[in-house]
């Protein structure tokens, strides 16, 4: 079996390991729940993938090239949780539709 970290995050193989949690999370348009949104700072980030394993809903998507990450928005709920998580604060939460 491939390794977590090596998964792509959206797949449902990684839903399956986040348990029936994350299911439920999936089911629901999550994404209308945002009030901010995660913005990377592409410089910073050293593409670990640990905003990726902690977020509840699986929707980021770390790239080996160009951007380092992909969000989801039909997904992400702006919980902020990848934010925390960052070891390099590459993360921020920007208000939703601040067009930055
Ligand atoms: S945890 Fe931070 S450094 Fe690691 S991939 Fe996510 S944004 Fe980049
Ligand atoms: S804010 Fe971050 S941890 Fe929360 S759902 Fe969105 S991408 Fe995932």
């Amino acid at each position: 079996m491939e390794k977590q970290q090596n998964m792509p995050t959206n797949t449902p193989a990684k839903r399956r390991v986040l348990g029936p949690c994350s299911h439920i999370l999936v089911a629901a348009n999550t994404g209308s729940w945002r009030m901010e949104r995660p913005q990377v700072d592409e410089e910073a980030c050293i593409r670990c993938g640990i905003c990726s394993k902690y977020c509840p809903t699986a929707c980021i998507t770390v790239n080996k090239e160009g951007c380092p990450l992909e969000f989801d928005w039909h997904y992400c709920k702006g919980c902020g949780i990848c934010a925390n998580e960052c070891p390099r604060q590459a993360l921020s939460m920007i208000p939703e539709g601040s067009g930055e």
